[in-house]
């Protein structure tokens, strides 16, 4: 089969099977054969591994990943895109196409009938690429890295440290499980059709351990609330959230104790003084 990181191969397949584009599922096809070179090279990929893509669409990604994985899963919620797929990667027998929604998709499951942590790659669907990500991590499914295209201003998100604008809840939440490296910049022309943004690969290596030790659930309780009102103290927006049932007052102990001042806002602290704060409440 063709190379369909070649626009002209990727729009003769388009125009075989009639295929329309479906907003609502963010599709944006990958054109451009230096940016897949990319991505695998990023990604590491091996005969050892299982690869999970999410969302093929017409296969473009999943051609280059089999030709390096043991075997690759390949999950697409677009009926119209199986037929089309079971032509692309027909010569792959090392590839089995699940038509399902991922975010319904037992992952776990998946990654313990194979034996092995798996690696993810995906060229994600923009309007859920939070929700993926954080299930991924949440479910604890066992994992050695993923390797994904996100809109630039998430991939910015995922990195960013305390003080800046960029820094919020994604950050603090990707960063507890895993370090997210940006690999590449790519532009709206490297996609068919071309989105109104810029885009990113970010590479996230899970840790085996996360750097604080904490109850999840509290801090990530806390960490939403504290980000909820960004513009308020963080006593304030802790006091606010009747869930937590956290005065502002004992917020304002637990925040002398940690030598920070009691109007402090919650975009200032780090990951570490966030421990520590959901670990004195
Ligand atoms: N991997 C292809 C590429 O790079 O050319 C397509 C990437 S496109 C940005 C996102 C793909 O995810 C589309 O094929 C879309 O139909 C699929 N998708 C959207 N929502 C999904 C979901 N909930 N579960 C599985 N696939 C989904």
């Amino acid at each position: 089969m063709a190379n369909l990181g070649i626009p002209h191969n990727t729009i003769e397949v388009l125009q075989k099977y009639r295929f329309r584009f479906q907003k609502k599922y963010g599709q944006n096809f990958l054109i451009d054969t230096r940016v897949l070179d990319k991505i695998i090279a990023a990604a590491e990929i091996t005969e050892e591994d299982c690869v999970l893509e999410i969302g093929p669409g017409i296969g473009t990604m999943t051609q280059y990943l089999a030709e390096r994985a043991g075997e690759v899963v390949a999950v697409e919620i677009d009926g119209n895109l199986i037929p089309i797929l079971e032509e692309t990667l027909s010569a792959y027998k090392n590839v089995t196409i699940i038509h399902q929604d991922i975010l319904k998709m037992d992952v776990e499951g998946l990654a313990r009938e194979r034996g092995k942590p798996l690696k993810v790659v995906a060229n994600l669907p923009y309007y859920i690429t939070t929700p993926i990500i954080m299930g991924l991590f949440e479910k604890h499914v066992p994992l050695k890295n993923i390797t994904v295209m996100v809109q630039k201003e998430v991939a910015d998100r995922m990195q960013a440290g305390p003080g800046t604008k960029d820094y919020g809840a994604l950050s603090l939440a990707v960063q507890y499980y895993a370090k997210p490296e940006v690999v590449a910049n790519v532009p709206p022309n490297c996609f068919i059709p071309r989105p109104n943004v810029g885009s990113a690969v970010v590479r996230m290596d899970r840790y085996e351990a996360p750097p604080v030790q904490v109850e999840e659930g509290k801090l990530f309780a806390i960490i939403r609330a504290a980000f909820n009102q960004r513009r308020k103290t963080l006593a304030n927006s802790l006091g606010n959230a009747p869930e937590l049932g956290i005065s502002k007052e004992r917020t304002g102990e637990a925040l002398e104790r940690m030598g920070l001042p009691v109007t402090v806002r919650g975009e200032a602290l780090s990951l570490e003084q966030f421990a520590e704060l959901s670990n004195l409440l």
